[in-house]
């Protein structure tokens, strides 16, 4: 979940967008794969003949691709939806649509109660979209939330919205069989299915083709990916795939999102090892540090086994960088619970975390079984202890950085500056570096960097070659 992106507007030139005479506006929150899925939703409007645009008082239809993880993306796409709702007194025949995650969630109250909608459509069901607009453009409201235990979207290619040309999301599985105590996930998104690989990997080849150079495989649990193919009955499972992926060339990069620490395996591990273009970062999600609290969270892992997983990773890829998502303040959480999570997190070292206060969501196994028990005030003091350390290894894992070398993918300009350069290297950390004439280089890029300094969140650097 990037903060930077939440509620991001989506629009590009699509071929022959001045001649679409119909447009939408699309507004996207939540994780990695609701900003995925809002380029499959683009691909399916294109078909119909919509262009996109960032303004949502010229558009025909404004869509609003929303997330529940916790209430406050909620909080914010209603606030939205309010806003919307006076533009259309302006502009009567433009429709507005909930996609995603709190279709299900709120249908009934968002289209009949508060009268804020015209569509609502669940993550499975962007196929019926075309149906859907026609439904609503009579007057009727049109719903379709249904989950289904097939569908991946396999065949739609998808319009690369807000692209940088150089890195991509590849979903490669949707829904979560998971059931953490904490999370929507299982309710909003349905049952995991994974996608047939070919599809995957014709993606992937050709969006080095077009001059990507980084994929990064989207999953709530990538390491359970696994597909039988249907002709030959040979299994690939995650493994396997990362391979498939990183032998299509080796100036295309690889990384993945999300890994399960109960799931990821030696094998993921030493393909990650064998492919120097599979990059050295694992976002390993710790939740807590407390043996106890991982038990209602219904995690299926001890702080041990989570350690013993860290120390396996080191041991195979001592350059691995690692990060986590962390959540302060679940219910029945104690001082010493709490410590246990900012023990784990010094025993990691995290070059980077995902910090959040728990937040009670109606319908999931914690909100009908335990008390939201922890003191909003408690629950932020705790969080901010969280986030100061994590503040701490960030900075101590760059400095540590200082004077080594690295391979970097140029991504484009710097944000504070045209005449430096932005990318990464295989840890994700973000390098920036002044632009040299005699190199001539260009996004896209492989370059190498001497680190020369850093804060918390950058590491400054000089071009070698
Ligand atoms: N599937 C991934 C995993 O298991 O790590 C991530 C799923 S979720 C979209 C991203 C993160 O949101 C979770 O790892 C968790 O830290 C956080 N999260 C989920 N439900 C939450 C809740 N009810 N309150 C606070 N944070 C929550
Ligand atoms: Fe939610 Fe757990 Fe599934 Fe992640 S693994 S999506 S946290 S249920």
């Amino acid at each position: 979940m990037d903060e930077s992106r939440q509620g991001e507007s989506y629009a590009l030139e699509l071929k022959g967008d001045l001649e679409l005479n119909k447009k939408f506006y699309i507004e996207s929150y939540g994780c990695q794969m609701n900003f995925s899925d809002s380029e499959i939703i683009a691909s399916i409007l294109n078909g119909q003949g919509y262009g996109t645009t960032r303004n949502p008082e010229e558009a025909d239809l404004i869509f609003l691709n929303t997330c529940s993880i916790r209430e406050k993306a909620e909080q914010t796409v209603r606030k939205r939806l309010t806003e919307f709702k006076k533009s259309k007194l302006q502009k009567p025949g433009m429709l507005i649509g909930v996609l995603g995650c709190m279709a299900e969630r709120l249908k009934t109250k968002l289209l009949e109660e508060e009268k804020l909608v015209d569509m609502v459509v669940g993550p499975d069901a962007y196929r019926t979209l075309p149906q859907l607009i026609e439904e609503a453009e009579t007057g009727s409201k049109a719903v379709n939330v249904l989950l289904s235990r097939e569908e991946t979207y396999a065949d739609i290619s998808p319009v690369r919205l807000n692209s940088n040309g150089i890195t991509a999301f590849v979903s490669i599985m949707r829904g979560c069989n998971n059931m953490c105590s904490f999370c929507v996930v299982p309710f909003t998104r349905g049952r995991e299915r994974s996608r047939d690989d070919a599809s995957i990997l014709q993606e992937c080849t050709e969006l080095f083709k077009q001059g990507f150079r980084e994929v990064t495989l989207l999953g709530q649990n990538v390491d359970s990916y696994y597909w039988v193919d249907p002709v030959t009955n040979h299994i690939v499972d995650f493994a396997m795939l990362l391979e498939k992926i990183a032998l299509i060339n080796p100036l295309l990069r690889v990384r993945f999102s999300t890994s399960h620490p109960k799931d990821i395996t030696d094998k993921v591990l030493h393909t990650m090892k064998k492919y120097d273009n599979i990059c050295k970062y694992i976002h390993l999600p710790l939740q807590s540090g407390s043996t106890r609290v991982l038990q209602l969270m219904n995690r299926t892992y001890t702080r041990e086994w989570y350690k013993a997983k860290v120390n396996r990773i080191k041991e195979i890829m001592p350059d691995c960088a690692i990060s986590a998502d962390i959540i302060a303040g679940f219910c029945t959480e104690d001082e010493q619970d709490h410590q246990d999570t900012l023990e784990i997190m010094e025993h990691t070292a995290y070059e980077y975390s995902y910090m959040f206060i728990y937040s009670e969501r109606p319908g999931t196994l914690a909100a009908k079984r335990y008390s939201d028990d922890v003191p909003t005030e408690i629950k932020k003091r705790r969080l901010a202890e969280i986030v100061s350390l994590q503040n701490r290894l960030s900075l101590e894992s760059n400095q540590k950085d200082v004077g080594k070398t690295f391979q970097v993918l140029i991504e484009g300009n710097s944000k504070k500056s045209d005449n430096q350069w932005m990318g990464r290297n295989s840890q994700n950390k973000v390098i920036v570096f002044e632009k040299q004439n005699q190199f001539q280089q260009k996004p896209g890029d492989y370059v190498t960097v001497s680190v020369t300094g850093c804060t918390q969140g950058t590491l400054f650097a000089t071009q070698l070659m």
